[in-house]
């Protein structure tokens, strides 16, 4: 066929090239993410703010803080920024509590990222404490600030610098400082001021300048104390680095199952023996092992340093050894919970994406967190990670069959407008008839939102007035029986003839008896 070059019109696609949903703020990409040197969400605030150009202040109050619930941590409306940076807030934020989770879920929405998550420690959350999880404040290491700034790298925050096990650099193996060397304060981890690798009482530079050999050395450990830190370091570094690729959060009953396999093997189920052997509080062993409590991060890894096992192994109970004595253990529940990855299981990828698949075809169709939910306990970030187009395609259809339907709704609205019914209906009340949010109402149907609540407003103006009327009636009858009966119209005695006892508390009715006494002379 040979081709009319004046004529190729039909060959243009005319359809509009599919856009992807843009995100709020810049989808910045986390440092480290799947290392031991993953970079903490603080910093990753901090860092999403100087892309923006804005202080950390103003990124939390402005944007972060508006998506908040209205109530939770602080009141958007009085975005005060002593509250907003109460120690609370930001001390926990790399943690695992319920303020960092919420912070993640606000953030990944505003950056469209799924694996902020990671920045934290909420992928251990049901199998660690929160108790001596993190450092009360900043800390860091001058040499990496230095050698960063010179190499004109990114200036950040490892979560590991966080914790309050990791007394060392990962990659120096100096002490972590916690005091700033100009002013000697100690310095919060997110302050509204924020400038990374900068002091935020004095604005001095943290990272090192050349210092007198003495003060280098008296940053470095002693032997024994470096061994078992770097011990700490290959425990928790690998346990943030694995956290990305983990398919199920470990649950807090792993921690029970296991302690007590050591228990059954080590000791003979003798638990105070058990306690002992490991230094441990024989009534904190007692709390973990019956599955009430928790242990803190330090006392797992005392667990874990004396049974030789390493802490990830321990925390998804995968490998029940005691490596530390000959007794072949045997774990008397099996443990299915494993570290095992998508990677690591393909036969896996493929039986969550026809689950996925299935849900597109799904009426009436399920939300994204429902359909996971269904997954055994499989993390949605992995999921996310691994099936980007599937989720988001989930997560639309689920949204369109979520908004209001314009050809059931309008007949309704516009029937209560041009209707007249009486007493007339507020915008609430029909949301609930209709079984929609007000909100979703107003933002659908604005002009006649308008209608209803005018009519609406109206009607309630004409109540209030003849309500007053009714009162002033009221006193008026009661001041004239008095009046006529010889009695002064006290406001007293006209009180107790009215039908409500406390109605001579009202404006409108002080204002009556005003009126009628004046009329009769009285004042
Ligand atoms: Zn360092
Ligand atoms: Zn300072």
């Amino acid at each position: 066929m040979v081709l009319d070059k004046n004529n190729t019109d039909e060959l243009w696609d005319l359809e509009p090239p599919s856009v992807p949903e843009r995100s709020h703020l810049f989808h910045l990409k986390p440092i480290g993410m799947g290392t031991a040197n993953v970079e903490s969400l603080t910093s990753y605030i901090a860092r999403l703010a100087q892309a923006h150009c804005i202080t950390v202040g103003r990124l939390v109050c402005a944007e972060i803080a508006p998506s908040l619930k209205e109530g939770y941590v602080f009141n958007p409306k009085n975005s005060d920024m002593s509250k907003v940076y109460n120690s609370i807030f930001t001390k926990s934020l790399n943690g695992k509590c319920s303020t960092a989770a919420v912070i993640v879920q606000v953030l990944e929405k505003l950056t469209q990222r799924n694996d902020l998550h990671f920045l934290t420690m909420l992928s251990w959350a049901d199998v660690i404490s929160e108790k001596y999880l993190l450092h009360p404040q900043k800390a860091w290491c001058p040499f990496c600030y230095q050698e960063w700034f010179e190499a004109k790298q990114v200036v950040y925050e490892p979560l590991i610098w966080a914790l309050h096990v990791v007394q060392i650099c990962p990659r120096h193996h100096c002490r972590l400082h916690t005091q700033c060397p100009h002013c000697y304060k100690k310095l919060p981890l997110l302050p509204g001021n924020y400038r990374s690798g900068y002091c935020s009482k004095c604005q001095s530079w943290l990272g090192l300048f050349p210092e007198p050999e003495t003060f280098k050395n008296s940053q470095f450990l002693s032997e024994e104390e470096l061994e078992l830190q770097l011990k700490v370091l290959d425990n928790v570094g690998e346990l943030l680095a694995i956290a990305p690729d983990i398919l199920f959060y470990p649950p807090s009953n792993n921690i029970k199952n296991v302690i007590s396999v050591y228990i059954n093997q080590l000791t003979k189920g003798d638990l105070s023996e058990f306690a002992k052997l490991l230094g441990l509080s024989p009534h904190s062993l007692n709390k973990w092992y019956r599955g009430k409590a928790i242990p803190g991060l330090n006392k797992l890894l005392e667990i874990c340093f004396y049974l030789q096992t390493p802490l990830v192994d321990f925390l998804m109970a995968t490998k029940v050894s005691a490596a530390s004595n000959d007794i072949p253990i045997q774990p008397q529940t099996p443990v299915k919970r494993s570290t095992q990855t998508f990677r690591s299981n393909p036969s896996l990828l493929e039986e969550v994406e026809k689950v996925l698949l299935a849900a597109l075809e799904e009426s009436p169709p399920r939300s994204l967190y429902k359909v996971v939910k269904d997954l055994k306990n499989i993390t949605r970030s992995s999921i996310s990670r691994y099936f980007p187009n599937l989720c988001c395609q989930i997560s639309e259809r689920y949204a369109a069959s979520r908004k209001p339907n314009h050809q059931k709704i309008r007949p309704v609205l516009l029937s209560v407008v041009n209707n007249g019914e009486y007493p007339p209906p507020s915008v609430a009340v029909i949301a609930k008839r209709i079984g929609i949010r007000s909100k979703t109402l107003y933002k659908e149907f604005p002009d006649l939102c308008e209608k209803i609540s005018e009519q609406y407003s109206c009607y309630i103006k004409l109540r209030q007035l003849e309500r007053i009327e009714k009162i002033k009636q009221e006193v008026r009858q009661a001041v004239l029986k008095l009046h006529n009966k010889g009695i002064k119209p006290h406001s007293r005695y006209v009180s107790e003839l009215l039908s409500k006892p406390g109605l001579m508390r009202d404006k409108n009715a002080i204002a009556a008896l005003h009126e009628v006494r004046c009329e009769l002379g009285y004042e």
